[in-house]
């Protein structure tokens, strides 16, 4: 017992040390450490199972990238997004990035660890979103990818239902042997059941708006994107808000950063 007690502490000092925090400190001020007991390889295996699982599906429903305008620009900006992630994280740049359109009334998107993004069209048409609003939004789930949010997610998750000797266990067996069918799903349905944490989302303000900034889109349109966002969810509450309130607080905080990282843009404008 007592080496089984052993292991698992070795274990997990390994894993928290490894991974204090996820991304180099830069002008958005993020240097949080971070909970990530579960590896990244694994994390990002799941992650690429669900999304193409996802593309799967949104193809046999002929609803994905079906506008080719729609698709073109929003590759373009998330492109020009994608180019500036080394600032954050040199590994980030190899990352295996995939972009998507998928035809959905709703007002949402996300970036999966490991850098796979999804853009619903109800998110560009409905509230008419410029390419500085779709820099902004895009911009902030590359962020959740970058601070490997989800994987912390999943970590604390994993801990909470199953106890850490079920995650030694499971770390244990080292990526690819331990990744079952089972494994798979749970991962993504740990990615989509659980919401990212306040301070996760503050994060993700901070790094997307500076990432926008450096890649040449205006830092006002954070602001504004929020806005939109709020007044176009009246009525039916889309799944994006329900997890990214646009409180006064959070458009406050975007004012007040946007000066900061405004040298940044004018300075990618001049290139
Ligand atoms: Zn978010």
């Amino acid at each position: 017992m007592k080496k089984i007690i052993a292991l698992l502490a070795a274990t997990l000092t390994l894993h928290l040390s490894g991974c204090a925090t996820t991304t180099n400190s830069s002008a958005s001020g993020v240097t949080r450490s971070q909970f990530l007991l579960m590896p990244a390889s694994q994390v990002d295996q799941m992650s690429a199972q669900a999304y193409s699982e996802t593309l799967q599906k949104a193809k046999q429903k002929s609803t994905l990238n079906v506008n080719k305008a729609m698709y073109n620009r929003v590759n373009r900006i998330s492109q020009r997004l994608i180019a500036q992630v080394g600032v954050f994280r040199e590994d980030a740049k190899k990352w295996n990035w995939e972009v998507n359109v998928e035809k959905n009334d709703q007002l949402n998107a996300y970036c999966m660890p490991g850098g796979k993004i999804m853009v619903y069209s109800g998110l560009v048409e409905k509230i008419k979103a410029t390419d500085d609003e779709l820099a902004a939004v895009i911009g902030h789930e590359i962020a959740h990818a970058l601070r490997e949010h989800g994987r912390e997610r999943m970590s604390q998750a994993y801990v909470q239902q199953f106890g850490l000797q079920a995650l030694a266990a499971f770390v244990g067996k080292g990526a690819g042997a331990a990744m079952t069918m089972k494994g798979a799903s749970l991962g993504s349905q740990l990615f989509f059941a659980l919401p990212n944490g306040r301070e996760q989302e503050r994060e993700s303000d901070r790094i997307g708006l500076e990432l926008a900034a450096r890649a040449g889109y205006n830092p006002d349109a954070a602001v504004t994107l929020w806005q939109k966002m709020s007044a176009g969810s009246k009525g039916a509450p889309p799944e994006f808000l329900s997890t990214h309130p646009a409180s006064a607080n959070r458009i406050a905080d975007l004012k007040a950063l946007a000066p900061q990282v405004r040298p940044l843009y004018e300075k990618a404008k001049r290139k």
